[in-house]
């Protein structure tokens, strides 16, 4: 049975100091993860080992990476290989956010080999994916996100894309309070489905988690995460929130 994840991006928020306040307040807060529940906290690289070490001994709650290099080691100055990160305990990375896209130029071939590159270390990938404005108000959503993800994913075998975590995530969504209706996240996820159980076949699709990621909040998690083919959230802002982040953890279905 395939997971439901509560994925929280702190992305380049909070010092040392309120990052252990944030978690120590979450974890004071009640919630009761089931058996087919994750939680993952991608946080900023210098906190991975605290947050690590405070969530020691937690069933289902991990700690991810909110990048990694392509590369395995070397003289790339500033870079952080898959190999550091399992080396401290980290077995999740965040791959292809749209603000890495954009910002630091991140191409469909690169995030391939940065799948790649996670999958031989056992590191699970978390695949982001989805399309700007004008591409959802041209109605080609579909066409760009069956894009990246042929480029970036579907080179990988039945058995590996079974490792990858999908996301998806309207760039138009994340971080302008503007969320996709409960319509337009099930109708492209359950795009994204439909398209892998083409590529694979549909037992394995049934099985691979796909996120919605876009102004997710408190106010609006169960609604989302009621739909059939959103399994959770990747969630910027309000995870940053500890009550706002606990509600969307007990919004997972
Ligand atoms: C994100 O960072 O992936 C995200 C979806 O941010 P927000 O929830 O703030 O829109």
């Amino acid at each position: 049975m395939r997971k439901q994840i509560a994925a929280a991006n702190w992305k380049m928020n909070l010092t040392y100091q309120q990052a252990e306040k944030l978690i120590d307040d979450l974890l004071a807060l009640p919630h009761q993860l089931k058996e087919n529940q994750q939680v993952i906290f991608a946080v900023p690289f210098p906190y991975l080992t605290m947050v690590t070490h405070k969530l020691a001994g937690k069933q289902n709650v991990f700690v991810a990476a909110q990048n990694c290099y392509n590369k395995k080691s070397g003289a790339y100055t500033g870079e952080t290989s898959v190999e550091m990160l399992q080396s401290i305990g980290v077995h999740h990375v965040v791959i292809g956010h749209s603000e890495r896209r954009e910002y630091f130029h991140e191409s469909n071939e690169m995030l391939a080999e940065k799948v790649d590159i996670c999958l031989a270390n056992n590191i699970t990938p978390i695949f982001c994916c989805g399309e700007p404005l004008t591409f959802r108000e041209a109605n080609e959503q579909d066409l760009f996100v069956a894009k990246q993800l042929l480029e970036s994913l579907y080179h990988l075998s039945a058995e590996d894309i079974q490792k990858v975590v999908i996301a998806y995530e309207p760039i138009w969504a994340i971080g302008t309070g503007k969320t996709a209706t409960n319509q337009q996240a099930q109708d492209i996820q359950a795009f994204i489905r439909h398209q892998i159980a083409g590529h694979y076949s549909e037992a394995i699709a049934n099985n691979i988690s796909i996120l919605y990621g876009g102004s997710v909040k408190a106010a609006n998690a169960k609604d989302i995460f009621s739909q059939a083919d959103v399994d959770g959230g990747l969630v910027g802002g309000a995870s940053l929130i500890a009550d706002e982040f606990n509600t969307i953890i007990n919004s997972l279905k």
